[in-house]
């Protein structure tokens, strides 16, 4: 368990220098997703080779949560299958969506932890998700 504190730090570390913040030069997968309740809107594209992300960006405007999120998002799917992806996505937006505290964050989802304060706001976690949604609409062209 980590404290709200160093949450705060992580979100706002990821905020102020986001990873694989671009443009891919010819992403084998682009889609853009916006969260209207909150104004945030991102643009996650990914380079796939041999059915695994070879590299990941993300472009966007929009709250810390939302770019925070994103910026997790890429940094930690690079490298990862197709099928991993996926398993990533459904396991963070399950932890995303419980809102018991007792229950340890599956370590898989590493600095995601960060984002587990979030669950107490509902509208917040939309921003959470989004960038998972649009990742996971970009990957449904993949099937
Ligand atoms: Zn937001």
């Amino acid at each position: 368990m980590i404290s709200d504190d160093l949450y705060r730090e992580i979100i706002l570390e990821h905020y102020a220098h986001p990873r694989c913040k671009g443009k891919l030069e010819a992403p084998t997968f682009r889609q853009d997703g916006v969260n209207p309740t909150c104004g945030d809107a991102v643009t996650v594209e990914l380079d796939v080779k041999d059915n695994r992300v070879v590299r990941a960006a993300f472009e966007g405007v929009g709250c810390s949560i939302s770019l925070a999120s994103a910026s997790m998002l890429t940094s930690l799917i690079e490298g990862k299958t197709l099928d991993e992806v996926r398993e990533l996505a459904a396991t963070f937006k399950k932890r995303m969506l419980n809102r018991n505290d007792a229950e340890p964050c599956p370590e898989q989802l590493g600095e995601l932890e960060a984002l587990d304060g979030v669950r107490q706001y509902p509208v917040r976690v939309k921003c959470a998700l989004l960038a998972w949604n649009t990742l996971l609409g970009a990957l449904e062209e993949a099937l």
